[in-house]
């Protein structure tokens, strides 16, 4: 038995090693889940000298550490590199594979009560570093112990981890259209602003939007907000808050000219107005009058010109930028959100953002689902920081489908392609949408349409060998409307598709695009929390763009809203927080353990060495939201996906990282962003198999109708992945717009287009 007692030390705690028992090495370290110990040339010595290394034999990381891991509440392991380290009674050290049965565990237990009190210096920290240095005397690898070795014990937060202190009035996450628009939004108003952001700005996935922006501009046609407003309701099948989509379609013609006043590069008409397509689901006079054509475009490359121009504005004002920084955290105390705390992707070192205002602004989770069209880094970050803060999630079981996506590839189509005259055919050569949708046909609204394809598929009337895809008509249009109005796409699809636009058509399929779901906020964008049967604000935290729920959207996205939505609500943000804080108002000190738990988990993900890598577990996340949270699901499947998704999730705590280092370590990252994924794969699937009915993109089949009596609700989700437990609450849907005198509320009706 070797008992470990406290001595004192200016820096750091020595424990004395005090007895030896043969074959095992207990130390009297009180450690939560791991701590590393750090190599010094003087540290192994036998008798006061340096052994001879043929007989001592310790490997040390690159690092100069070695690491215990707890593998139960009474063992640590030893782990160097992928091998373990392990005690032979007979002679000294070894190590030996991690595979190996043989694995040295290290007894940890108990030695009087004051040791254990001054252990936790930093709970759940991820642990204390055991630092044998010369400071610390010596530590002797030999059978016949002696009592004058000791180990000195230092913070992992202080040492391994260094922490960097920012104030700031307010701090923005992201800088997609939301997150810029919010930031430069705030710094124009004089309050010392950060954009905290894991992409360079122009990286976001906003810069891969195609299609366009919707605005009442009028300029094809008379036309009115109110009537976009009616179709975003008809949209959203009734689960849109009609407060925000009256505020949002209000704002959306002053914003796309504010837009074009920053200087983005608008298509233009013969007679040099912003030029405008038409979208699907978009008509005039409330449904009556044909299709509207309202959607603004840059070409088919809106939101590169539009993040390119916003982040060009931001650059005009005093924002500071922190780039490639990884949120990891929000810091909440005591219900008040009060800032974040980031990663330097660069150099491994930490950032505590105090804030008054905390604006999320990070995106979607596309990434749960096998196919999707958003980018890699749409993880769902600052949801999922949500999450973690025992906050709800909204309506994250309403996941769009996009009509086209490119077979295969996933990569996106613009729906502007059938707004400019394309077509979907069946192997038949048969126009199916107008069986499906006689008045809007092709452009009707997406999940209309992907649940045409999939039925068409199922019915053995897809294209190709396998009959699993259909075909996106495009060679009748006039080449010069496909070389100025959908250049990027005719690209895209030789790309990815090896195909002439002008000759044949794209194999296409849909594919996962969007998540109506996300942070429930207020039309001011401020974050909301239900609590008694009322929404309450959660101090200091706002939410916008596609992490968030306004909800501007409910069961369905229209196409070329949420563009719209990301410059009104990043804006919407910026004005309430600039009517609601003074520039330079003081700020109290954070709590003295700010961020420890996110240092902890850090830490236990850097040096994870379990059974699963993160890629394979990513994979298994995915084609279980693809195959059970799917374009049509019914009960078998979504109870199925439950248990799955769980069981899933579960292996979270089962990774391998590889990379222990703290430079760009994107093995490190890549797993952050798998929890971040799985709590809203997760909240997403267990929100889908609770909801029976159909409504919007949440189409079941033993549950046709939509049932508005029972489910006119917005579903509010909780998930701890650390227990495994999700649960579910609802909260009713805001009926009544901003001002009944300036446009009426429309009641629910049946959704035909
Ligand atoms: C291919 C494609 C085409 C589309 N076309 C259209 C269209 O034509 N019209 C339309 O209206 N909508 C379209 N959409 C939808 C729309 O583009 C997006 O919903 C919208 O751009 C999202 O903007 P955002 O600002 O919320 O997030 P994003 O643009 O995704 O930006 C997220 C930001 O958050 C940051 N971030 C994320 N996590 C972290 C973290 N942990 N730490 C720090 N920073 C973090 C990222 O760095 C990034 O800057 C399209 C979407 C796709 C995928």
């Amino acid at each position: 038995m070797v008992n470990v007692a406290l001595l004192a030390g200016a820096n750091y705690t020595i424990f004395q090693v005090e007895k030896y028992y043969k074959g095992h090495l207990e130390l009297l370290v009180p450690v939560p889940d791991a701590f590393i110990v750090y190599r010094d040339p003087y540290d192994i010595q036998e008798n006061g000298k340096t052994p001879d290394p043929s007989t001592v034999h310790i490997d040390y990381n690159a690092d100069n550490t070695f690491r215990f891991n707890k593998v139960s509440d009474e063992h640590y392991q030893i782990e160097i590199n992928d091998r373990c380290l392990w005690f032979d009674s007979e002679s000294y050290v070894r190590t030996v594979n991690c595979d190996s049965t043989t694995v040295w565990s290290v007894q940890c237990g108990l030695f009087d009560g004051s040791v254990y009190s001054e252990c936790y210096i930093i709970p759940n920290s991820g642990g204390l570093v055991l630092h044998g240095g010369i400071n610390a005397g010596l530590i002797t690898v030999k059978n016949d112990w002696s009592v004058s070795n000791y180990w000195a014990i230092k913070q992992v937060g202080k040492t391994a981890y260094p922490m960097i202190d920012h104030t700031y009035d307010a701090i923005v996450v992201g800088a997609g259209g939301a997150g810029l628009r919010a930031a430069f939004g705030l710094a124009k108003e004089g309050l010392k602003t950060a954009c905290i952001t894991k992409l360079f700005p122009t990286r976001s996935h906003t810069v891969a939007a195609q299609g366009g922006v919707n605005a009442a501009l009028g300029n094809m046609s008379e036309d009115d907000w109110r009537w976009h407003m009616y179709d975003t309701i008809k949209g959203s099948d009734w689960l849109g808050d009609q407060d925000a989509i009256h505020y949002m379609c209000r704002e959306a013609p002053q914003s796309v000219i504010e837009l074009e006043h920053f200087g983005v590069p608008f298509s233009r008409t013969p007679e040099g107005k912003i030029y405008q397509r038409a979208f699907g689901g978009q008509s005039l006079n409330y449904g009556e009058g044909g299709q509207a054509r309202r959607c603004a475009a840059v070409a088919d490359r809106t939101g590169h010109a539009i993040l390119h121009t916003l982040y060009g504005q931001s650059l005009r004002y005093d924002t500071t930028f922190f780039i490639e920084y990884f949120a990891l955290d929000l810091i909440m105390d005591n219900g008040v959100c009060r800032g974040i705390i980031a990663l330097n992707m660069e150099d491994g070192t930490l950032h505590r953002f105090r804030a008054h205002k905390t604006v999320l602004a990070t995106g979607g989770y596309g990434r749960a689902y096998f196919s999707c069209t958003s980018a890699h880094t749409c993880t769902g970050d600052g949801n999922a920081m949500v999450s973690r803060a025992g906050l709800p999630q909204q309506d994250l079981e309403f996941v769009q489908f996009h009509p086209t996506g490119i077979y295969g590839a996933g990569c996106l189509i613009t729906e502007g392609s059938r707004g400019e005259g394309g077509y979907l055919l069946n192997s038949q050569g048969e126009r199916f949408m107008e069986r499906y949708a006689p008045n809007a046909k092709d452009l009707a609204s997406r999940d209309v349409v992907s649940r045409s394809m999939t039925l068409e598929i199922r019915e053995g009337r897809g294209v190709g060998p396998e009959k699993d895809h259909i075909y996106l008509q495009l060679s009748h249009l006039d080449p010069e409307t496909l070389h100025t109005r959908l250049p990027g796409i005719s690209e895209t699809a030789a790309i990815f598709a090896g195909v002439d636009v002008t000759k044949e058509p794209i194999p296409v399929l849909p594919t996962v695009h969007y998540n109506m779901g996300g942070i429930p906020t207020k039309y001011t964008g401020e974050v909301i929390k239900y609590e008694n049967g009322k929404d309450v604000v959660v101090p200091g935290l706002y939410a916008a763009g596609e992490a968030a729920c306004v909800s501007v959207h409910g069961a369905n996205r229209l196409g070329a809203n949420s563009l719209l939505d990301i410059v009104v609500f990043g804006r919407a943000c910026a004005l309430h927080i600039a009517e609601n804080l003074k520039p330079n108002t003081p700020h109290a000190p954070l709590p003295a353990d700010a961020g420890e738990q996110t240092i902890a988990n850090l830490d236990k993900t850097r040096f994870a060495n379990g059974g699963n890598s993160t890629a394979s577990v990513r994979l298994e996340m995915q084609k279980v939201m693809q195959s059970d949270a799917a374009v049509f699901r019914t009960e078998s499947s979504l109870q199925e996906g439950v248990k799955k998704i769980d069981e899933v999730a579960r292996k979270i705590h089962d990774l391998k990282v590889t990379d222990r280092g703290l430079i760009w370590n994107t093995d490190l990252v890549e797993t952050l962003e798998l929890q971040n994924l799985m709590t809203c794969a997760v909240q997403t699937m267990h929100s889908a198999a609770a909801r029976k009915e159909s409504r919007g993109a949440h189409a079941r089949e033993d549950y046709t109708e939509r049932d508005d009596k029972n489910w006119m609700k917005h579903t509010l989700s909780y998930n701890n992945l650390e227990t495994g437990v999700t649960r579910l609450d609802y909260r009713p849907v805001i009926s009544t717009t901003l001002d009944e005198n300036e446009a009426k509320s429309v009641p629910p009706k049946v959704r035909s287009y």
